[in-house]
């Protein structure tokens, strides 16, 4: 399987560009803010929530880096104007992490600055294992100068998730925990299926424990099942936690989830960068490649809805 998956992958960039659309269009809402807000209102419509973020993580100036910040200003306007259940992830290296420490905390300060304004929430979306150190420390700097509209995202990938819960536990964060999905050396990562399960349900339970409120961000029913377990053990009310999922991805498993009771945020990515985005994201994991391949057949085969 994951030679077919590799193989799907180094296909790709001969694909034309109007097919690789035709597949990304489930999973991204479209090139313009308007296209993010119609489907976060469709998705509102059926009682689930939302997170929108900006594309365009491969910026090389200081000049792409405030437009990506100044982008999510228009986001949060449209929020507030249509009156949508959404708040923003961003990632960092699209505020300019990799240009310099400084202007990326600028561009993050001044987004969670204008969230504040609106009484919005920015999530920080965690990326490869270059940017864990400054992602994490860039959150405590900012709760510390006061700002608590804020969260991060923990990879039950990485061997050190444990200890990067009990490092912030004095910040009692608000965490999206997720697999993570690029795929990272074995001395800092678990390459077994099953042990990246069992780092994802330890630390769901320890971030459970320590009183954060979690962002269960999974579509492995094993984690879903194990994940509405925990939160019931632990006591939490239905607005203590949540579960997330990808647009387009195990709709119907969504649909259940809400209609057990659970509240489910849907991660809406929208942008220009979306081609460069779609390819990005199967090339650091070809898995996904494999998932959306038999998603799309299992909806072309009859009697398959491939969710
Ligand atoms: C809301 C949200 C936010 C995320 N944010 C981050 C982040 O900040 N940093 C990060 O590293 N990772 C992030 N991820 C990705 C995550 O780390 C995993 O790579 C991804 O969710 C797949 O893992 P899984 O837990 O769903 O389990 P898997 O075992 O990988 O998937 C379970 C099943 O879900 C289906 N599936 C999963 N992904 C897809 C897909 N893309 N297309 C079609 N079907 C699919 C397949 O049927 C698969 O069998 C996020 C995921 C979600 C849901």
């Amino acid at each position: 399987m994951a030679l077919l998956d590799r193989a799907i992958v180094s296909a790709l960039p001969a694909v034309p560009k109007p097919i690789v659309r035709r597949i990304s269009q489930r999973y991204i809402a479209g090139e313009q803010i308007e296209d993010a807000c119609r489907v976060v209102k469709g998705l509102n419509a059926q009682r689930k929530m939302a997170t929108i973020d900006v594309l365009g993580e491969e910026i090389t100036t200081e000049e792409e880096a405030r437009h990506i910040a100044y982008a999510y200003d228009d986001v949060f306007r449209a929020i507030d104007e249509q009156a949508l259940d959404s708040n923003v992830s961003v990632k960092l290296t699209g505020l300019g992490l990799k240009l310099g420490r400084d202007i990326c905390r600028r561009n993050l300060e001044r987004t969670v600055r204008g969230a504040a304004e609106r009484g919005n929430f920015v999530r920080i979306d965690m990326e490869d294992s270059s940017c864990t150190d400054d992602t994490l420390a860039l959150y405590r700097e900012l709760r510390e100068a006061g700002l608590d509209n804020l969260g991060i995202v923990l990879q039950a990938r990485l061997r050190r998730t444990l200890d990067d819960i009990a490092g912030l536990a004095d910040l009692t964060p608000n965490v999206r925990l997720c697999k993570g999905i690029y795929i990272e050396p074995f001395k800092i990562a678990y390459h077994d299926f099953d042990q990246v399960r069992k780092n994802f349900v330890d630390a769901l339970g320890g971030l459970l424990e320590g009183g954060s409120y979690v962002g269960i961000a999974t579509h492995d029913e094993l984690l879903l099942t194990e994940g509405a377990r925990l939160v019931k053990e632990a006591g939490r009310a239905r607005d203590e936690y949540e579960f997330q999922m990808l647009l387009g991805v195990r709709e119907a498993r969504g649909d259940q989830l809400i209609q057990e009771g659970h509240r489910l945020r849907i991660y809406v990515p929208y942008g220009e960068e979306w081609y460069a985005y779609s390819l990005r994201r199967l090339q650091e994991n070809p898995k996904i490649a494999g998932y959306i391949a038999a998603d799309t057949l299992g909806r072309l085969i009859p009697g398959r809805n491939g969710r």
